[in-house]
């Protein structure tokens, strides 16, 4: 069996944290069982979805680097779900309920009232043809509900493991609104049924969905998919992620400068039993990737902790990875550069300040000026390499009898302009002669 799975944002906003984390795990399985993954956009809110969002969507996942071996939209399938409808009236599972939100409402909270679960009474079933044509004569639009068999449902969930709802004590679900507009439920099971979907990977919040669709794949005559609810993200606070929280959308992540293979390396590994760490391709990810390692609970996004996970994976990174980034950033220097800096860069456009260090102008910082002037006259000529700087401390110590820190910060500062960095001996031979020179005298180079 070919393992297809799906990823089925609405594109009526970017992606976040939570949604990018729901599109890894199918991505990581499809890769992992040599299946494929679909794109599925959920546009059948035609007001809310915007051409704009589905491109972003796009760019965001390859950003990531998950690919899709397809993408459709819902908005293009109408004729599938039309189809479905026609099924579900003639087999009698689809019925048309005139009740208005107000007096759904009323309902409601009589029977929570009564101390009864508010559950839809279905006094629709007992409508006569007389009072059905009635009420439209009225003016007043059906919406339609899926009859559900009040049974057990159970599904093996590939996460949380045996499931059980007495579909009894759901609410027959509305289907079609009394505007003819789908709900989110039917389209997306006629679309699982008409794509071959194996395995449906989303969120715990779609737990309350499924004994529903399990049903409606049985009235569509077809097999539901393997399913498996993964746990959501909550904040650092412990709160539930918020959709409108701009600052963890991928594309303010990316404006932050963080790497994609961070954020995918701490969305695939918050919540699982792995530690949080830095892979350097999705395939690493992939091989890590097993369900019975997501936890229950939910896992908890931490800017911070990704943060440092970027820092992490930058230090980790070989030149190769960063070339073309680097010379698009105008940054020079070679592998070399690159081992001197990588560990000191908190994202990769922070490696544009230590290339100034290394290729000026920088104005030296000047705490001990006789030190520095001392230290410039015993200035060994070139050829420079890793020795060099060991060396001429060596001979600078020597020279003025400074010592520990009294030595090594005056010309750290005078060489770099900062008091932290990356280590001298590295940025030395790429600083060279002339400059350091010049920089030890006070001067900008
Ligand atoms: N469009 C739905 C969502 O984003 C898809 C849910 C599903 O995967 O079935 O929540």
């Amino acid at each position: 069996m070919t393992v297809i799975v799906r990823f089925a944002p609405s594109p009526t906003g970017r992606l976040h944290a939570g949604n990018i984390r729901t599109a890894l795990l199918n991505f990581l399985f499809a890769r992992k069982m040599g299946g494929r993954l679909i794109l599925r956009l959920d546009d059948t809110d035609r007001e809310r979805s915007t051409e704009a969002f589905a491109r972003g969507i796009e760019e965001d996942l390859s950003w990531l680097g998950i690919e899709w071996a397809k993408q459709v939209r819902q908005s293009a399938r109408f004729a599938l779900y039309d189809a479905a409808i026609e099924i579900l009236k003639k087999s009698g599972r689809l019925y048309p309920a005139y009740e208005t939100p107000e007096e759904l409402e009323l309902k409601r909270k009589r029977q929570l009232a009564r101390g009864k679960p508010p559950v839809y009474d279905r006094a629709a079933l007992k409508l006569s043809a007389d009072d059905k044509a009635k009420l439209e004569a009225e003016g007043r639009k059906p919406h339609w509900r899926f009859l559900l068999e009040q049974r057990d449902v159970v599904w093996e969930d590939l996460v949380r493991g045996t499931q059980h709802v007495d579909a009894a004590s759901l609410s027959d679900p509305v289907l079609v609104r009394a505007d003819g507009t789908y709900l989110y439920t039917l389209p997306s099971v006629v679309d699982d049924i008409d794509l071959g979907i194996t395995h449906v990977i989303r969120g715990e919040d779609h737990v309350a969905n499924t004994a529903p669709q399990i049903q409606l794949f049985e009235a569509l005559g077809a097999k539901p998919p393997a399913l498996g609810h993964h746990n959501l993200l909550v904040g650092a606070d412990g709160q539930a992620l918020s959709k409108r929280d701009r600052s963890l959308a991928i594309e303010g992540l990316r404006a932050d400068g963080l790497e994609p293979l961070a954020v995918a390396s701490y969305a695939a590994t918050i919540g699982t039993s792995d530690p949080v760490a830095p892979h350097t391709s999705l395939d690493e990810l992939v091989a890590l990737f097993v369900f019975a390692k997501l936890s229950r609970a939910p896992a908890r996004f931490d800017q911070n902790e990704l943060r440092l996970l970027n820092a992490k994976l930058l230090h980790a990174l070989p030149y190769a990875a960063v070339v073309e980034r680097l010379s698009a950033l105008g940054i020079g220097g070679g592998e070399a550069f690159w081992h001197a800096v990588r560990g000191n860069l908190a994202v990769l456009k922070d490696a544009e300040a230590w290339w100034r260090v290394v290729a000026g102008p920088l104005t030296p910082v000047i705490e001990n000026r006789e030190l520095c002037l001392a230290a410039a006259r015993v200035l060994p000529l070139e050829p420079w390499d890793e020795e060099t700087w060991p060396a001429w401390s060596a001979a600078v110590k020597a020279a003025t009898g400074a010592k520990g820190k009294a030595l090594f910060q005056p010309l750290r500062l005078a060489l770099t302009g900062a008091e932290h960095g990356p280590e001298l001996k590295h940025l030395l031979p790429l600083i060279g002669r002339d400059r350091a020179h010049a920089r030890l005298e006070g001067k900008t180079a």
